[in-house]
C-alpha cells in the first residue's frame, strides 16, 4: 500500500532544490570586469585591499589572502618549521585537506575524536594524544560552531603547542564574544564555492604575530622577500630573493574583486543564515526520529552548515536510503564529513579502526548536511522540512 501511495503522491518540489549555490551580486560582477579591465588581474591592489579590509572586520593585525584554505594550512604550519618527525594533532572529523597538508610536510597527523554534541575535537582526546613530538593542532570549527577555545588553549599552553585553527566553516563565527580569527597564533579561513563567503577559490590567514605573519607571507609566494607581487609595478624592482622554498598560494585580484563585495555583506549574509536556520529549528523540531544541530551558550554559529542527525533506532531505513527518498522528493543533502578514518589511505597507513573513534563513527553513520544559503527562500526551508517529514511517516519503525 505505501508503494502505491508513494507513486501517487507528487513529489514536494517539481524543481530540483540543490544542495548549495552561491550568491553572487551585480557589485560582484561589476568589479570582476573592473578588474579585468584595469590591467591588472593578479595578486595587486585588491588583493591588498581585501586583506585590510579582512583584517578590520575580523579584528585582527594580519590577513594574508591565499589562494584556498588548504594553502594556507601547509603555509602556517611550513612557516612554523612543521617537518618530518613532527606530529600534529587533527579531529577526524574534518575534511581530507585538514590532514593532508602535515602529511604533506612529511609530519604525522594523529587523529583524533571528536565530542558527542558539537562533533567538534574532543579537548581529553586531544590531551591524551600529546606526546614530546607534538608540535601543533588544528581545532575544526564544525559547520560554523567553535570549538572550546578555552580549553584547547589551555593545554596548547601547558604542553607548548601551536594552534592552527581550520576556520573554513567559520567566517563571522565568535568564541564568548571574541571573534574566531583572533584566538590562536593562526587562523586560515575557506573562500571556497560553496562558503559563507567565496571568491570562487580562495583563503585567508589571520594573526597578531608581526613575524609568524611576515614568514607566512613569505611562504605564500614562493619564498620571495615582501610585495613580491609589485616587481612588475612601477613601484617595485627587479630585484627578489627567495628565502625559503616557498609555494604558490597567492590570491589573484580577480578573485579578491569577489571577496570585497561578500565581506561588505558578510554580516547580511549569516544573519540571513541564521534565519533560515531557526525556521529549519521549529519545522523539525517535533520529529522524534530527527536530532537537530547543537547550540551552545556564549557562542556566535556561523551557520555553514544545517547537518541534522538520524535516529536510526526509530527508523526502517538507513541513511543512504533517507537521502535517496529526499532526492525523489526533489531535495539535494550532502554528508559533512566521511571521517578521515574512513578514507582508505589513512585506515590502511595508520591502521585505524571504527572502533578507535567511537564518537564520530557513530555519528557519521546519522549525518544528513540539509540545503542552507542565502539565496534560498522561505519557501524553499518549508519544503525540505516537508520532505522530511513526508520521509519519516513513510519510513518510522
Ligand atoms: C572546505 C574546507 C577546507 C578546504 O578549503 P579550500 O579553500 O577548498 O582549500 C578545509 N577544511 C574544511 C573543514 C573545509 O570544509
Amino acid at each position: 500500500m505505501q508503494t502505491t501511495a508513494n507513486s501517487i503522491d507528487a513529489p514536494v518540489r517539481r524543481t530540483f532544490l540543490p544542495f548549495n549555490q552561491p550568491d553572487i551580486g551585480q557589485a560582484e560582477i561589476d568589479e570582476v570586469v573592473d578588474t579585468l579591465r584595469s590591467g591588472w588581474i593578479t595578486t595587486g591592489p585588491k588583493t591588498k585591499e581585501f586583506e585590510r579590509r579582512f583584517a578590520e572586520y575580523i579584528g585582527v593585525r594580519h590577513a594574508i589572502a591565499v589562494n584556498s584554505c588548504t594553502g594556507g594550512l601547509h603555509i602556517a604550519l611550513a612557516a612554523a618549521g612543521v617537518g618530518p618527525g613532527d606530529e600534529v594533532i587533527v579531529p577526524t572529523m574534518t575534511f581530507c585537506a585538514t590532514a593532508n597538508v602535515v602529511v604533506h610536510l612529511g609530519a604525522t597527523p594523529i587523529v583524533v575524536d571528536v565530542e558527542p554534541d558539537t562533533l567538534n575535537i574532543d579537548p581529553q582526546c586531544l590531551e591524551a594524544a600529546i606526546t614530546p613530538r607534538t608540535k601543533a593542532v588544528i581545532p575544526v570549527h564544525l559547520y560554523g560552531h567553535p570549538c572550546d577555545m578555552d580549553r584547547i588553549s589551555e593545554i596548547a599552553k601547558v604542553h607548548r603547542l601551536l594552534i592552527i585553527e581550520d576556520a573554513a566553516h567559520a567566517v563571522a563565527a565568535e568564541w564568548r564574544g571574541r571573534r574566531v580569527g583572533t584566538l590562536s597564533p593562526a587562523t586560515v579561513f575557506s573562500f571556497y564555492a560553496t562558503k559563507n563567503l567565496t571568491t570562487a577559490e580562495g583563503g585567508m590567514i589571520t594573526t597578531d604575530d608581526d613575524e609568524y605573519g611576515e614568514r607566512m607571507r613569505v611562504w605564500s609566494l614562493h619564498g620571495i622577500s615582501r610585495d613580491a607581487w609589485k616587481r612588475y609595478s612601477a613601484e617595485g624592482s627587479w630585484y627578489y630573493e627567495v628565502s625559503v622554498p616557498g609555494f604558490k598560494y597567492n590570491l589573484a585580484d580577480l578573485q579578491s574583486a569577489l571577496g570585497l563585495h561578500q565581506l561588505a555583506r558578510l554580516e547580511v549574509m549569516v544573519q540571513r543564515r541564521t534565519e533560515l536556520a531557526a525556521r529549519y529549528h521549529a519545522g523539525l523540531c517535533d520529529l522524534p526520529e530527527i536530532e537537530l544541530p547543537t547550540v551552545r551558550s556564549g557562542i556566535r554559529h556561523a551557520w555553514h552548515l544545517y547537518v541534522i542527525r538520524l535516529r536510526l533506532e526509530r527508523l526502517e531505513i538507513n541513511r543512504a536510503e533517507f537521502i535517496e527518498r529526499l532526492k525523489s522528493e526533489g531535495i539535494g543533502t550532502s554528508v559533512h564529513f566521511i571521517p578521515l578514518h574512513r578514507h582508505p589511505y589513512y585506515r590502511n597507513r595508520f591502521g585505524f579502526q571504527p572502533a578507535d573513534f567511537p564518537v564520530a563513527d557513530a555519528a557519521y553513520e546519522r549525518l544528513i548536511s540539509l540545503p542552507l544559503y542565502t539565496r534560498m527562500t522561505e519557501r524553499d526551508v518549508d519544503d525540505v522540512v516537508k520532505a522530511v517529514h513526508r520521509v519519516v511517516q513513510r519510513n518510522r519503525r
